[in-house]
């Protein structure tokens, strides 16, 4: 799960009366209370830094990553949603270049490094979802806001950053399914035990081929959503 900041001048009354709508924004109290510097001023750990450098990499641009606890995170993110939800993968906020992870994550990025799969049936969903959720994270990063077309970008883009950490190129495609069935079932499991207001903004309705959300990389008929 992912945060990114809304306007950050909402007054709370109007927060909490909008929290359905923004079930998964950070509140900027939060920002004012666990202020940006407080690990963002130490050095990088040699996790960090090799996820760092794979990002860029793979897009190019340089980003801070921070591996940080699911305590860490959730205080990081809106608490309406970090209460509830049962993993927050990331946080970023749009425009800023830093991007923390769930420790989870690091961990599964790292094994990725240490063991990139090199046949299909080697692809662990574990590590494709942690490079989706960095991706993910990457998108709003970039300034995507939406939770939904940053998942739909973070689709398109992934099997790069699969690529670049050692997987071969042709199986950029199905580390991406994978990522992508998992959030089907994250999403049906929501929706089963009836929590969708939490899920609902990730979902990949808007996802399609020829859409807005289409970053025009991936030719219509390898477009990763609908599965197919
Ligand atoms: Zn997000």
């Amino acid at each position: 799960m992912a945060e990114h900041q809304l306007n950050p001048f909402i007054g709370l009354k109007n927060r909490l009366a909008a929290k359905a709508a923004i079930a998964c924004t950070a509140v900027a109290a939060m920002i004012l209370a666990q202020p940006l510097s407080e690990d963002l001023s130490r050095e990088s750990t040699v996790q960090e830094a090799q996820i760092a450098n794979g990002i860029e990499a793979a897009f190019g641009q340089a980003r801070i990553v921070r591996c940080v606890s699911s305590e860490q995170l959730a205080r990081r993110s809106n608490p309406l949603v970090a209460a509830r939800a049962d993993h927050v993968g990331g946080v970023a906020w749009p425009g800023l270049p830093f991007i923390w992870l769930n420790q989870k994550e690091c961990d599964a990025i790292s094994l990725f490094i240490a063991y990139p799969p090199q046949k299909s049936y080697e692809i662990r969903s574990g590590q494709a979802r942690a490079l989706f959720n960095a991706v993910h994270e990457y998108r709003h990063t970039v300034g995507t806001l939406q939770e939904d077309r940053a998942n739909c970008e973070a689709l398109q883009t992934m099997g790069e950053l699969g690529e670049t950490l050692g997987a071969p190129a042709e199986l950029k495609k199905d580390i991406t399914q994978f990522a992508a069935l998992g959030f089907e079932a994250l999403v049906n499991k929501y929706e089963k035990t009836g929590q969708s207001e939490i899920i609902a903004p990730y979902k990949l309705d808007n996802c399609l081929a020829g859409s807005s959300y289409d970053l025009g990389i991936l030719p219509a008929a390898n477009f990763p959503w609908p599965l197919r």
